[in-house]
């Protein structure tokens, strides 16, 4: 039976990497990916990401039942599963309290689309998913309405989770979700984000599609404004936006 020597080895590199940017302190965070064989590799509880050894990691099956390891895996697995159940593409999660995203989920503000390039191509909707306990099977479901057309969540009052087809891609989109909520909150400090007009962004998103994302926001119609939210716009005003970052 293969030890998945490879996938040990990127999950401590990237828990290094995570330590390094500052996106977890102490024990917190956590780091999975689904094996060719169908089961879990990710990472024990209560334990620093940036130190990590490939022995540290534990195997799970999808009914969360620990196969190999002698570590506890993380609480906070369930909802890594419900990520891999939910969306078959996916082979890697990344969670973090990346401190700029998670900015806005102590604000329980949500990342708005249409104000700059790089999410908008590379990230798409950004999901904000109401509080749950972080570990109960209702922090798990807590995602389940935005994971099929999103690959990054801010959790309310908690953090962050990114899920890619790889582990590198999963960290990237932490990265440039936690780079914009940055560049997001220094803008309101002179005079705030200003908003791409619906034509702009409606070329990013279309580019999106052509690099191969499903942009739920390319709807290929030319009245509806793709800056506004059209999955989540419950959590958002009457017009589908957070009206305190923009003047329109
Ligand atoms: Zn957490």
């Amino acid at each position: 039976m293969s030890d998945f020597a490879d996938e040990r080895n990127q999950i401590c590199d990237i828990g290094k990497r995570l330590y390094a940017r500052e996106f977890v302190a102490a024990h917190e965070g956590n780091v999975s990916v689904r094996l060719p064989d169908g089961n879990i590799l990710c990472t024990p509880t209560m334990q620093c990401k940036g130190f990590l050894q490939r022995g540290d990691l534990c195997v799970l099956d999808t009914e969360m039942n620990q196969l190999s390891g002698s570590k506890k895996p993380t609480s906070e697995i369930r909802l890594h599963l419900e990520i891999y159940r939910q969306r078959s593409d996916i082979n890697a999660v990344v969670h973090s309290h990346a401190p700029h995203a998670t900015a806005f989920a102590v604000a329980n503000r949500p990342f708005p689309v249409g104000v700059l390039a790089e999410p908008d191509l590379f990230l798409g909707e950004v999901a904000l998913a109401p509080f749950q306990t972080p570990g109960s099977d209702e922090f798990a479901q807590s995602v389940t309405p935005f994971v099929h057309d999103t690959n990054a969540i801010i959790l309310a009052n908690h953090g962050v989770v990114t899920y890619a087809g790889d582990l590198e891609q999963a960290l990237w989109m932490t990265e440039i979700l936690d780079a914009a909520c940055k560049t997001i909150i220094l803008s309101m400090s002179i005079g705030g984000p200003k908003r791409l007009s619906k034509e702009q962004s409606r070329a990013l998103a279309k580019k999106r599609s052509h690099f191969g994302f499903n942009d739920p926001r390319d709807l290929g119609n030319s009245e509806i404004d793709v800056r506004k939210n059209p999955l989540f716009g419950q959590q958002m005003d009457s017009n589908g936006i957070d009206r305190t970052f923009f003047e329109d």
